[in-house]
């Protein structure tokens, strides 16, 4: 298949995400097929194929929403196996957005931001609204906080979702498809918070078909189909030299 391993420079303290041979099967059915990947410290992964391919259940893996049967994932040095201590540790360190937003309807803003800091890591409310306005301020919608969800649009509700994740302090974001289900105006204000986010040093997996983001923004682009990673590269390569007949068939649809 040609796959070519990427090592971040610096050796092991400088990965984030490992996944050696990772296989996962729902029931009898084989989803993800010998998954090698590494991200580094840093790192902006964009995550791109067609429906069905299996981007989502890899990225959800990272953060054990999908269990695995064979192989490693290792993330910030832990290995994810079913010991719950070390799910809870993973999870601590890593933030997620999806393409429905996710956030709880009878919440306000802010108090969706403060939710998991108060209850998980024991911030006093306090210091949870600062630093919920912190981020509110950095997704620029700090006049929002005391809005419920369905008063804000969708791009509005996925800057919420992101500054939410942030309040976290995680050290590794992952987005599935987070400007799909926004009308095409409010993708643009989506794609720059986390444009925003990449330039400020987050790590970042991102399953986008936002090619313009992922020239932009990623270091790497992924390419899967039918549970393959079947190539990866650098954005210029990616698209101006596809290795792959089936990267090729990809891009030219939605290019
Ligand atoms: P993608 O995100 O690339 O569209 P998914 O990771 O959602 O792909 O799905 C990969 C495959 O796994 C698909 O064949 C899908 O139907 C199947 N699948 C996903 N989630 C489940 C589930 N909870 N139970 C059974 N099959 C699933
Ligand atoms: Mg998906």
């Amino acid at each position: 298949m040609g796959q070519i391993e990427h090592q971040p420079p610096g050796g092991r303290h400088d990965i984030c995400v490992e996944f050696n041979n990772v296989d996962k099967w729902f029931g009898a059915v084989q989803v993800l097929h010998g998954i090698n990947l590494t991200v580094g410290k840093g790192e902006k992964v964009v995550v791109c194929g067609p429906s069905g391919s299996g981007k989502s259940t890899m990225i959800r893996c990272i953060n054990h929403l999908e269990r695995h049967q064979k192989g490693r994932i290792t993330v910030n040095g832990i290995e994810l196996t079913e010991n719950k201590r070390s799910i809870d540790r993973v999870r601590q360190d890593v933030g997620m957005v999806f393409q429905n937003f996710n956030l709880y309807p009878h919440l306000t803003v802010l108090e969706n931001c403060t939710l998991a800091p108060r209850w998980v890591k024991g911030v006093s409310r306090k210091d949870a609204e600062a630093l919920a306005l912190r981020y509110l301020e950095r997704v620029r919608i700090p006049d929002k906080a005391h809005f419920y969800p369905s008063q804000l649009s969708g791009g509005q509700q996925q800057r919420a979702a992101i500054a939410r994740s942030l309040c976290m302090n995680p050290k590794i974001m992952l987005f599935d498809e987070p400007t799909s289900a926004l009308d095409p105006e409010l993708v643009r204000e989506v794609l720059d918070t986390m444009a925003q986010l990449a330039n400020d040093g987050m790590t970042m997996v991102c399953v986008t078909h936002e090619m313009g983001f992922a020239r932009q923004v990623a270091d790497r682009v992924i390419f899967m189909d039918a549970g393959r990673i079947v190539e990866t590269a650098p954005p210029d390569e990616f698209f101006s030299h596809p290795r792959e007949s089936r990267t090729r068939a990809f891009l030219s649809q939605i290019l």
